[in-house]
């Protein structure tokens, strides 16, 4: 068992495995420890429905083109009430509502699956796993001598040997029955809600038409709104409610004989007969958030800090989000990059959404039991119509889509553009220089704890000056790039189509050229030919700040705020690679006969990246999957 580790992770579900993953692609040292062994937990099903910001957030750290192999795309959903067809219903707002993203359909893999991918990836990134170790105690001594300041003592639940893990943060993903929240007395403040929730994961045959289709729901007269999605490998997850009539038929010892038979009943006048039943529970639904999802050196993520229904499935969502927000301030303050006023964005940014989660939580499972809460709905109108219209009122934050945060350090306000700061920055088709295929723009984004930096050039016979002004403010002595450590990735997005970038541009460019051949990435940026725009995405994709083309100095302000020039300077390894830059011929691009230097600069942000120089010993830089050719 390691003995000293940056970040201790407790808890190995989804939102531990992927703030472990999220920490280990940035080099941080990072171990994650689970009280279960895992290959005895694959029968818990859990979560299953994830959606499409999600699946972006996922793409962002590598992990996504793994589980597309095995989960189930869902782009149909059907809805029968008496057995007939409906054309409108519960999820039906789903397939309207899909537009922005790529990832335009929903998915259903089994908890399970997406928990051996993640391990998998947290441990080929340098991350730690360890299984069966479980978390006892925790003891924060502020006047550690060193930075490790957290003494951790965990058991060993094969051996019953007791180990101590001394790091310098503790991220407690836990789950709802936090030992790390009650170990650092956070309160979990919410209610139990009385309801209670069958599901089951099982092969299935039926003769309800369409079956495959993705998703589908059942309006029950017995069980209210009956939940049925297409799963990995086959499955079907069927859910539906516990009546409170029926409460006193089933009694606290539920069978799997007397689940079987709810189900039948629940999705009637269909048949139901089981191949195999690979899980199921019957379980309430509480409704609790965390005061606080950071105490002193311990952070809070996932279930830990917030809990709900599984009516939306939104909590495996959500949990990655939290991972995703929280891994890259983390790594980076750890590297030196930040003030600690960063790691405060965490709770600034998740603790809403968690609350926001749960407050329409409070409507949706009343509804999916078949109460229509006090003020809810239209007059006349059945459980069913009413549920239909929340979900669709509320659908784009279900899928992710509409997640946002408010203006804070990060996110400042967008001067110019259509994406407001704090919002997902889209993904849009962007081509290689000379290439006639089309990739995404989150495929050269990827999040490895670095900023990007996309500059939107305009038509350079128009923007011109702002092109110079800009490039000038670059190679400056008063270049934020060449005061902090080297933390950017910047992209150069130019409209139409041109043999050559600089030539093209009467400037170097920016990091790397991309081609935006019908201007549809600017229009979607809110950038015209024109003006240009500068835009800058955090490392989980979120637009923190837009500005004008000419405006290097603001630009530079941006991230003076929070962003400081580490101790151990970048100087010294960037001052190294612009010399073994110097020393190779590429500072020289030739403009119709006429020689115009190139003068490399530190961050990679000249036309000549440093990406591109192999010999060059460089922090890793974003990677691509699927790049065109
Ligand atoms: C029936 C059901 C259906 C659901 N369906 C969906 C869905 O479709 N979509 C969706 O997004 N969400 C869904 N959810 C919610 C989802 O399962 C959870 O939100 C998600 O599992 C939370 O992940 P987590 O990693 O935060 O916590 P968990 O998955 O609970 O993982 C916590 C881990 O920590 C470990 N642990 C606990 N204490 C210790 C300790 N002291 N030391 C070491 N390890 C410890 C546990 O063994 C566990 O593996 C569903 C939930 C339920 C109950």
């Amino acid at each position: 068992m390691i003995e000293r580790v940056d970040v201790l992770v407790c808890g190995g579900g989804p939102t531990g495995l992927l703030a472990g993953l999220g920490l280990a692609r940035q080099g941080i040292s990072v171990a994650v420890i689970e009280k279960c062994q895992k290959s005895e937990q694959a029968k818990f099903g859990r979560a299953s429905l994830l959606y499409p910001r999600t699946m972006e957030l996922l793409d962002q750290v590598d992990v996504w083109e793994h589980m597309a192999e095995i989960a189930h795309i869902s782009r149909g959903y059907v809805n029968y009430n008496g057995g007939k067809r409906l054309i409108s219903g519960t999820y039906h707002s789903i397939f309207n509502q899909l537009h922005g993203t790529y990832f335009d359909y929903v998915v259903n893999i089994r908890q399970k699956y997406s928990e051996e991918i993640f391990r998998k990836a947290l441990e080929e990134k340098g991350g730690s796993f360890y299984e069966q170790y479980e978390l006892l105690s925790i003891v924060q001594d502020d006047d550690a001598a060193d930075d490790y300041a957290l003494t951790v003592r965990v058991k060993n639940n094969a051996t019953g040997e007791e180990h101590q893990v001394k790091c310098k943060y503790l991220v407690g993903a836990d789950g709802k029955n936090s030992a790390v929240r009650q170990l650092s007395e956070i309160a979990f403040v919410g209610d139990d809600t009385g309801i209670k929730w069958f599901r089951m994961d099982a092969v299935v045959k039926t003769d309800m038409p369409d079956a495959r289709v993705g998703m589908a729901s059942i309006e029950s007269p017995i069980y209210g709104h009956v939940l049925w999605m297409c799963q990995d490998h086959g499955r079907t997850r069927i859910g539906f409610s516990l009546p409170p009539k029926l409460a006193d038929r089933f009694g606290t010892d539920v069978t799997e004989a007397q689940v079987r038979e709810a189900a039948q009943e629940a999705v009637a006048p269909f048949s139901l007969e089981f191949e195999k039943v690979d899980w199921w529970t019957l379980y309430s639904v509480g409704q609790r958030v965390a005061e606080t999802f950071r105490r002193k050196r311990v952070f809070l993520a996932g279930d830990a800090c917030h809990s709900h229904s599984s009516g939306a499935g939104q909590g495996m969502n959500a949990g990655a989000q939290d991972a995703l927000n929280l891994s890259w301030k983390l790594g980076g303050f750890l590297k030196g990059w930040y003030d600690e006023s960063v790691l405060d964005t965490y709770e600034e940014e998740r603790r809403p959404e968690a609350q926001r989660i749960i407050d329409q939580d409070k409507t949706l499972s009343a509804l999916i039991t078949g109460k229509i809460p006090e003020g809810v709905g239209r007059p006349g109108a059945t459980s069913f119509e009413v549920l239909g219209d929340f979900i669709a009122s509320t659908m784009r934050y279900t899928l992710g889509l509409d997640v946002h945060y408010e203006t804070n350090l990060l996110n400042q306000k967008a001067n110019i553009g259509l994406v407001s700061a704090g919002w997902p920055g889209p993904d849009v088709l962007l081509r290689r220089p000379g290439s006639r295929i089309s990739l995404r723009l989150h495929q050269v984004t990827k999040n490895v704890g670095r900023f990007h930096v996309l500059v939107f050039t305009g038509n350079p016979a128009l923007t011109g000056e702002s092109l110079r002004s800009l490039r000038s403010y670059m190679d400056s002595e008063d270049s934020f790039t060449h005061k902090l450590p080297d933390i950017f990735n910047f992209l150069t997005i130019i409209p139409g189509d041109a043999p050559q970038s600089d030539h093209y541009l009467g400037i170097s460019r920016f990091g790397k050229a991309f081609y935006d051949s019908d201007m549809s990435a600017a229009c979607k940026y809110g950038f015209s030919a024109a003006l240009g725009g500068v835009v800058v995405l955090r490392p989980d994709g979120i637009l923190g700040y837009s500005g004008e083309l000419g405006e290097g100095k603001e630009l530079g302000e941006y991230f003076l705020r929070f962003v400081k020039a580490s101790l151990e300077s970048p100087q010294e390894p960037i001052a190294k690679k612009v010399a073994e830059i110097e020393s190779k011929p590429t500072g020289e691009v030739e403009f119709d006969g006429e020689t115009t230097e190139t003068k490399p600069v530190a961050n990679g942000v000249n036309g000549v990246h440093a990406d591109t120089q192999t010999s060059i010993p460089i922090r890793e830089g974003p990677t691509e999957t699927s790049v065109a050719a």
